[in-house]
Parts: structure tokens; C-alpha cells; sequence
């Protein structure tokens, strides 16, 4: 297959300060060693976009193994799509070879799915297998132009997400790209083509045959890299929301507003976990099982009822244990929280957990007064020193409860609270 001569651009927005010097170097590298290099995809996209790139791509005609033999600090990562992992400075760069689009080798399962795909190709090769038009631009540090073989620059102007290629082929090759197409458009404020946007349902149901790791990571950059609520807005207006998380309503006004705080938080540098949009994210199913559950069954019942939350989930994505565990503690939390038992107070205070527990609680506090109120007093206590916070314990109503016997656990606490508390 031939390809049409590509546009060179040397007039554009990329100011040369705007580089990472260490990506440039890696660069440099290859070229005086003869090879052709570039940067690519995502930092090209966004320095047009005047955003900051979140990391800098280089594409080669080099192969993976004579990557290797230039960069000491270097490694071969991938099956499906070798690539090498150049380490310069304190940085991790990506530097991958020019692969083809379509050819014989290319081996897909019986859905077109693309399994593996190793054979190597030209510049102009490499920019025809990549996804959307905006990301397959390549800019030459030296000469300063960007090379673009797709319409990519036309696409970045007119704000569109367009695939290289057929819509339908390319998301059968991988479904995954529609999740990409999502957070770009959030990302970028960018809209998707409508023929993008028809093909929705049916890919929504093709992200079942996709690895849960593999969506684990794109539910990642999905949801923490500081456009969370655009991309759930977007993702929770289709079916694709339903395929990634089956027992979340989409319009759950908590999980919006816990994307929103999750924005705000990256935007302010604090730390997120995706332990907690997790907990949000499956609360309402592990709210639901826990009202029908058997209240004379205690013991161990809140670690079950939330194992079998996370084990329908795990069909979907694979959550990391760390972050199963912390929804887990985030739940058992809150009611200790709502109850409240004085003695237990100081406890609950120094739980890993109970900052997190604390914000869920606020969280669903925008449902129910009653919650908003307890969040007010926790929120209150935390504030307090020890003296004050004493008096603020002491001045809690008794929860009318007496202690728990050893033989028979005592009966009906107060609705909400019928778990088992820790
Ligand atoms: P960011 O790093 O900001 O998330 P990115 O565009 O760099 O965005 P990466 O996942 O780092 O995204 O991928 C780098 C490049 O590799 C992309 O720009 C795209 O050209 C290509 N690419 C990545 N994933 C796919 C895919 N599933 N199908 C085709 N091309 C892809
Ligand atoms: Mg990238």
C-alpha cells in the first residue's frame, strides 16, 4: 500500500522551550546513530493543544533490541507490541518502532482482534496503525516541523476526534479505543465524530472480551488524571458506563461529585486513590446487598457482602487487591461512624482509613441530612484539640446500647447500622 506524501508544518505552536530536554536527547541519540526519530502521539498532540504533556513519546525506525544496545538504561517491555523503555535523567520514555498498519503477520483472534502485531514498518506506516488523527503527528526536533500523514493537525483546529481509517474496523481491532476516544474528548474538550458515537453500543458489549487489567489501566486514566467528571459525564451517557461497571446508576449524583472532588484534588496536587472512587463507584450495589442481608447473621457479614460486591465487579475490571481492600475499609467504616459509640470514638479517629471514610460520609451526606449532620460532626472533632474533643464526645447522646456479650450478640441496632463493626 502506497501512502499519500505527508504535510510538513514548521509553522505552529511548539515553541522549543516546551520540550523535555531529556526526550530530545533520546532523540538525538538515535539520529547520530543513523537511525530516523521523532516525537510522537500524546505530547506533539497536546503542546498544540497548549496543554502540558503528560510524558514524551519517541517512534523509531530502530528496532526494539537496537534501542536496547543504545541506551544503557534501557529495557524490551511488551509482548504483543515490543517496545523499549529508555531511562534518561529521572524519566521513563517510551521509544517504540515504526510498525505497520495492515499486513500479512498481523495476528487477530476470530473477532479481529489484533493478538500480535510485530512486523515493522516506515514513518508513514507507523502513522497510519496508530488510533486518531490528533495522535499521529510526529515532530522532528531538528528541523522543527511536524510531519502529519493523517489530517491530524486539520482535526487538533477543528477540535475533532477522528479515527485513521474505518470506525468500525478500527474498534473491532480493539474496543478500547472507544474508551480512549472518551477521555481524549474529555481531556481536550474535543468531540467525537458521530460515526464514532454510532458504533457505541456494539462496542460497549465488545469491552467484555477485553483483559480486566488492561481496562483497570484505562479506568485509571479514565478517572485520575484530572478530567474524571467530563469523562464520566461523557462514558455515563452510553452503555459503555453500564459494561465497565454494571451495578452503578449512571446519574449516581455521588459519583459525580466524587469525581469532581477527585479534580479538584489532582488540579491542587493532593494525593487520590482509586481505592476511593472504587468504594463510590460500587457503594449503591453494597448498600443494596446490605439492606437485604439477614441482620441476625453478623458476624464476618460486612466483609461478605462487600467480597461479593467487589467479586461481580472483578468480572469487569481487575481491581488491584490494595484498592478492593481500601473500598472494603471505607465501607466497614461508616457505620462506626454513624453510631458513633463514645468509646469507640478515638479508635475510629485513628483508623488508616478514617479520612477517607470521613469524605464518603460527606459524600453521601449530599443525599440524606441525617449523614450531612454526622459529617458536620466529625468534621467539627477534627478541628479540636484533645480537651475539646473529649467534651464533644462526652456530650454524644448514649446510643441507648448495652455492651455486646460474648455469647449472644445483643439485636436491633438503629437502621444503618446493622453491620458488624469492625
Ligand atoms: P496520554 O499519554 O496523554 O494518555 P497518548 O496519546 O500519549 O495520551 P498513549 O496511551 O501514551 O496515549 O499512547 C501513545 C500513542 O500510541 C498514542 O498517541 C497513539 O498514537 C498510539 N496508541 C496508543 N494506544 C493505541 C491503540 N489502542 N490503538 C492505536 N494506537 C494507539
Ligand atoms: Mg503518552
Amino acid at each position: 500500500m502506497s501512502n499519500p506524501p505527508p504535510q510538513r508544518i514548521d509553522d505552529h505552536i511548539i515553541n522549543r522551550d516546551d520540550l523535555d530536554n531529556h526526550a530530545v536527547e533520546v532523540v538525538r541519540t538515535l539520529k547520530g546513530a543513523g537511525f530516523e526519530a521523532y516525537l510522537v502521539g500524546g505530547c506533539v498532540r497536546d503542546l498544540l493543544c497548549q496543554m502540558k504533556p503528560k510524558d514524551f513519546d519517541v517512534a523509531t525506525n530502530a528496532t526494539p533490541t537496537e534501542v536496547r544496545t543504545l541506551f544503557r538504561r534501557s529495557r524490551l517491555i511488551g509482548r504483543r507490541f515490543p517496545i523499549a523503555h529508555v531511562r534518561s535523567g529521572r524519566e521513563l520514555f517510551e521509544v517504540s518502532t515504526f510498525r505497520q498498519a495492515q499486513h500479512d503477520d498481523i495476528e487477530t483472534n476470530e473477532h479481529g482482534l489484533i493478538v500480535k502485531d510485530t512486523a515493522y514498518g516506515t514513518a508513514a506506516d507507523d502513522a497510519f496503525r496508530r488510533d486518531f488523527t490528533i495522535n499521529a503527528l510526529y515532530y522532528d526536533v531538528e528541523s522543527h516541523e511536524i510531519i502529519d500523514y493523517v489530517g491530524g493537525i486539520e482535526d487538533i483546529v477543528n477540535k475533532r476526534l477522528r479515527f485513521i481509517g474505518d470506525p468500525a474496523d478500527r474498534l473491532a481491532e480493539d474496543p478500547v479505543r472507544m474508551l480512549r476516544a472518551i477521555r481524549f474528548a474529555a481531556k481536550l474538550g474535543f468531540r467525537i465524530d458521530d460515526d464514532i458515537m454510532a458504533l457505541v453500543d456494539d462496542t460497549a458489549e465488545r469491552l467484555d472480551a477485553i483483559p480486566g487489567a488492561r481496562l483497570f489501566d484505562e479506568f485509571l486514566k479514565l478517572f485520575l488524571s484530572g478530567y474524571g467528571e467530563a469523562a464520566w459525564q461523557l462514558l455515563s451517557s452510553t452503555p459503555l458506563a453500564h459494561s465497565l461497571f454494571p451495578s452503578c446508576d449512571p446519574d449516581s449524583e455521588i459519583v459525580q461529585a466524587a469525581m469532581r472532588n477527585t479534580d479538584q484534588r489532582i488540579a491542587q496536587d493532593q494525593p487520590v486513590t482509586p481505592g476511593f472512587l472504587i468504594a463510590v463507584l460500587l457503594w449503591a450495589d453494597f448498600d443494596a446487598r446490605s439492606r437485604e442481608a439477614n441482620p441476625e447473621n453478623k458476624a464476618g457479614l460486612v466483609y461478605d457482602i462487600a467480597t461479593d460486591t467487589l467479586a461481580v465487579q472483578q468480572q469487569h475490571i481487575a481491581i488491584p487487591r490494595r484498592f478492593s481492600t481500601f473500598a472494603r475499609e471505607v465501607w466497614q467504616l461508616q457505620p462506626r461512624l454513624i453510631v458513633r459509640q463514645p468509646r469507640n470514638i478515638r479508635r475510629v479517629l485513628s483508623h488508616k482509613r478514617f479520612r477517607a471514610a470521613f469524605d464518603f460520609l460527606c459524600l453521601r451526606g449530599l443525599q440524606d441530612e441525617a449523614l450531612a449532620e454526622l459529617g458536620q460532626w466529625w468534621e467539627t472533632l477534627q478541628t479540636l484539640e484533645r480537651d475539646d474533643q473529649q467534651a464533644m464526645i462526652d456530650a454524644l447522646p448514649s446510643t441507648g446500647k448495652r455492651r455486646r456479650s460474648r455469647r449472644k450478640r445483643s439485636g436491633n441496632r438503629p437502621s444503618g447500622t446493622t453491620q458488624q463493626e469492625s
